[in-house]
């Protein structure tokens, strides 16, 4: 059933890729893992490029073990896909535009380029009409001391790039010598955030197709512990109007970016009603895999779909949920929680448990 390979590069061909085709997977995490679940679930085969020996995804697709550098790898990558997507948004943007020439790559190095750096990011959104904390590029010295000025104090210090869990990143009160924690965070560009005094943290999912048809899945609600994603209540118990900000928002950015795929968008949801924006990431996120057991269809399933260029699947809840992160060694919990008569236990598949290290997921329907 697979279409005949297409030679034509991203963007050009929105046909739709016919099950029994092949989706190269940048990235071999549990998002890749569980993206190749959903794929095999629909007819498909994935093709995982990580350079990661036993990944989580391995487990479950076939797996190219190479650097994301080296070209004859990624020619061999191509060659054997019909679409590429991604699972991990810190893949070299020159790989992207060397498969780019190949095979349809969704979402492409346009996007993946302003998700990398915080200040694109952030300058990108503002243009679009997306608000955002008041924030300030920081290179030296001097603009630290020139941030500060204008953005104010409390603020965060953050790498302009790859940050993640809250790593790169300094919270700067008035006693905090902020020469110092620049320096500690190696002294790289940095964007300086105002601090957003928020009520609550939430993050849209939103898809658009190949064909340009976006939707949305609901706005949930993210706890998080240690600047980690701990817990995720889905739908999120927000004023109507604050939910249909957030997805209205979530919608505006995928669209602004010309993205296909999957487009996670983190938001603030502040005291005053007003949504800001914190991130972005093109791609599945943590705070959407509640939709794998609660939902009509999945983010992974829904991401086949987007890149696959079919019609994107119903996102109406079909349960309010709880999705908790097992982090490090809360693993040990599997068979307690495989106990529990409305408990859904996922695991990864990861060898060792680290602190802090996402070892799998439980969703708790109510
Ligand atoms: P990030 O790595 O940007 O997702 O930040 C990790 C976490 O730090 C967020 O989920 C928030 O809890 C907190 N945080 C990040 N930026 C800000 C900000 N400008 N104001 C308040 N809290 C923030």
């Amino acid at each position: 059933m697979a279409n005949s390979k297409t030679r034509t590069g991203a963007g050009e061909n929105t046909g739709p890729i016919a099950p029994g085709a092949c989706i190269g997977i940048l990235g071999g995490g549990q998002l890749g893992r569980m993206t190749a679940i959903a794929a095999a679930e629909m007819g498909y085969r994935c093709l995982v490029l990580e350079p990661q020996e036993d990944c989580p995804a391995s487990h479950v697709a076939d797996h190219i073990a190479g650097a994301y550098e080296d070209e004859t790898v990624l020619a061999r990558f191509a060659e054997a896909c019909d679409v590429v997507t991604l699972e991990f948004e810190n893949v070299p943007v020159a790989a992207l535009e060397f498969l780019e020439q190949r095979v349809p790559v969704r979402p492409g190095s346009k996007a993946l380029k302003i998700a990398q750096d915080r200040i694109l990011e952030k300058q990108f959104l503002n243009d679009a009409g997306i608000g955002t904390a008041p924030w300030a590029e920081v290179t030296d010295e001097k603009t630290l001391a020139e941030a500060i000025d204008r953005i104010g104090l409390p603020s965060v210090l953050k790498t302009a790039r790859f940050g993640y869990d809250g790593k790169g990143q300094a919270m700067l009160k008035p006693v905090t010598d902020p020469l110092k924690a620049w320096k500690e965070l190696g002294g790289v560009r940095c964007i300086l955030e105002g601090f957003v005094d928020f009520d609550c943290e939430v993050s849209v999912i939103t898809a658009r197709s190949a064909s340009g048809a976006v939707r949305a899945f609901p706005v949930v609600m993210n706890e998080h512990s240690n600047h980690i994603l701990y817990k995720t209540h889905a739908p999120a118990d927000l004023p109507a109007a604050t939910a249909k900000a957030a997805e209205e928002i979530a919608d505006r950015a995928i669209e602004a970016l010309d993205l296909t795929g999957l487009l996670a968008v983190e938001m603030f949801a502040c005291r005053d009603g007003s949504v800001l924006v914190n991130e972005v990431a093109p791609r599945p996120h943590n705070s959407g895999h509640w939709s794998i057991d609660a939902c009509m269809t999945s983010q992974f399933q829904q991401l086949v779909r987007a890149v696959c260029g079919l019609p994107l699947g119903s996102t109406e809840i079909l349960r309010p949920s709880e999705m908790t992160n097992l982090l490090g060694d809360e693993i040990d919990d599997w068979e307690a929680i495989l106990a529990e008569p409305s408990a859904h236990l996922h695991l990864y598949g990861k060898a060792e448990a680290k602190p802090g290290r996402k070892m799998g997921h439980v969703t708790r329907l109510k």
